[in-house]
């Protein structure tokens, strides 16, 4: 079978992904390391600006062409893409696991999250609608269309080094834009994979070279998109210190942004909850990736009444977790990504303790055979309140913290009072609860869940969220709309010139 990755023996480089790539690099190789067991794995030249300048040129020529392919056509290529994303489903999401940590279910998973974008989009690019609207003037016709953008740079985070690439690329290719993708300096080699496993469907369907584009780097290649006015979108996804840069960069010059940042998700335990779907929600909520998903639940809001019974089922719980090697599947916790992530683990540990927090679960390092590349930690639960700095902040680790509510007001008030919206969720089988937490006066996030975690979206929906986590929208629904520009459209078929408004203009 055709291997995955470009250039397995040397360094690899950045370009285009029919073949044609730029390499002038001096600048310092980005080392790769895996997390799981420390080893080097890949070496990947930065890309410099002038390689930068040339891709975005390319892309620019791309777009020309690609905008007049009819979008179904486009539909039909995506189609292919996701065809090749199943035959090398388990060389991909292996790749995802060894690169990034996280366990071997959840790599296949990210790359089932790719399959699932292209038939996604295959079925939108049938459906790009516009509205016709009724004129006000005898003989007029109204309508709206939606044409491509141009240029989409895609900023990607390291925690889902590749599906939030697809959520971006496979829709905005579908509406005709083509792409320019910097992933996350931690993670570039599941990057170049992906590029070349999609290589293949663009030479065979002739794609003018540049429709998608990869620069390798870090944040100063993400600046060059967000300061670019060729790029018409920046869709980033990543810290909400990151997301603020892009935000203050693209809209300097007026630009489009698309911003997924961090999240702070609770969910609230009522004294009406199924704690058998309540607790196992919980803690892959907490504990998947190791506490490294944007929607991990970071804060569970528990009723007074039911505070002890779900601590010790929670203490019981997390005894049984199996901590290590994230591609040997008897394990349920890989590692965090590097060991700045682990310094933060601690970090957070001592300003718990510092604030008077009690951990009913206990934190540390995993160390010793197995653990050499020091990456490993001890998910740990704590109980805090809601208002200390370190429960207001997103701290990308698998520590949990516990808070106790009396009524579901107050619930709401702790779950709705930090910085951040992106996911929440009830567990409760009353249905006034239930409405009321999805009501206006409930949930202020972009996800509300049900008697589901707060992770593990599906691709159909929008996916995204409020406040500090940006306001983008991606993925499902119409989140489409993102990556077109709409254009309204008044026909006269009469003879006549009426003005709207009855104005009156006699020459
Ligand atoms: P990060 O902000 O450190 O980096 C994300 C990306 O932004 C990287 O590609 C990086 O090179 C680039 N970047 C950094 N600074 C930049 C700048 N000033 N201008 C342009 N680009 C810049 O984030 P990370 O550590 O890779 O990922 C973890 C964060 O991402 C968490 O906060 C997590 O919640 C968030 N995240 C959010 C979502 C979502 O959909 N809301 C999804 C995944 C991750």
């Amino acid at each position: 079978m055709q291997s995955i990755l470009p250039h397995p023996t040397q360094p690899v480089k950045p370009g285009t992904s029919t073949g044609q790539q730029y390499w002038q690099s001096t600048e310092k190789i980005l080392d790769s390391y895996s997390p799981a067991d420390g080893q080097l794995i890949a070496r990947v030249h930065p890309s410099t600006r002038a390689d930068y300048d040339r891709v975005i040129e390319t892309a620019q020529a791309a777009f020309r062409e690609w905008r007049l392919v009819p979008a179904p056509r486009r539909g039909e290529i995506v189609r292919q893409m996701g065809d090749q994303f199943r035959r090398y489903k388990r060389e991909l999401g292996t790749l995802v696991s060894y690169e990034m940590g996280k366990t071997l279910q959840e790599g296949l998973g990210e790359v089932q999250e790719i399959i699932d974008i292209c038939d996604f989009a295959v079925g939108q690019s049938r459906q790009l609608y516009g509205l016709a609207m009724q004129s006000e003037r005898p003989a007029h016709r109204m309508l709206e269309q939606w044409h491509p953008l141009g240029v989409v740079g895609i900023i990607s985070a390291f925690n889902f080094p590749v599906a939030v690439w697809s959520w971006n690329a496979m829709i905005a290719w579908v509406c005709g834009d083509v792409c320019v993708w910097k992933p996350s300096e931690k993670t570039p080699l599941t990057a170049l994979a992906c590029q070349q496993i999609i290589g293949e469907v663009l030479r065979n369907n002739d794609v003018p070279e540049g429709v998608s584009c990869l620069i390798t780097g870090g944040r100063d290649a993400g600046e060059w998109l967000a300061r670019d006015p060729r790029v018409a979108l920046v869709s980033a996804t990543g810290s909400t210190r990151m997301g603020k840069a892009v935000a203050e960069a693209v809209a300097g010059r007026l630009g489009r942004s698309l911003l997924e940042l961090g999240g702070n998700n609770a969910i609230i335990v009522s004294e009406y909850a199924d704690l058998d779907l309540a607790i196992p929600a919980i803690v892959f909520g907490a504990v998947g990736t190791a506490g490294q998903r944007c929607t991990t639940t970071r804060r569970i809001i528990v009723q007074e009444s039911i505070y002890e019974d779900v601590k010790n089922r929670l203490k019981n719980a997390y005894t049984q977790l199996r901590i290590g090697n994230p591609l040997d599947e008897s394990f349920h916790v890989g590692p965090l990504i590097d060991r700045q992530a682990v310094k933060d683990y601690q970090t957070a540990v001592q300003e718990i303790r510092t604030m008077g927090g009690r951990f009913v679960v206990e934190p540390g390092l995993v160390e010793g055979l197995g653990f050499e590349s020091g990456c490993y930690v001890r998910p740990c639960i704590a109980e805090a309140e809601n208002h200390w700095p370190i429960v207001q902040r997103e701290t990308f680790v698998p520590i949990l913290y516990m808070l106790p509510y009396s009524s579901l007001d107050d619930a709401i008030a702790q779950q709705n009072g930090v910085p951040q919206g992106l996911s929440s969720a009830i567990f409760t089988l009353n249905l006034r609860e239930a409405e009321y937490f999805l009501a206006v006066t409930g949930s202020d996030c972009g996800i509300a869940n049900v008697n589901i975690g707060t992770s593990g979206a599906e691709i159909g929906g929008a996916f995204g969220g409020e406040k500090e986590t940006g306001g983008g929208r991606e993925s499902g629904s119409d989140a489409w709309k993102a990556y077109m520009r709409r254009q309204t459209n008044t026909i006269n078929y009469g003879t006549t010139m009426p003005l709207a408004q009855g104005i009156s203009f006699e020459l």
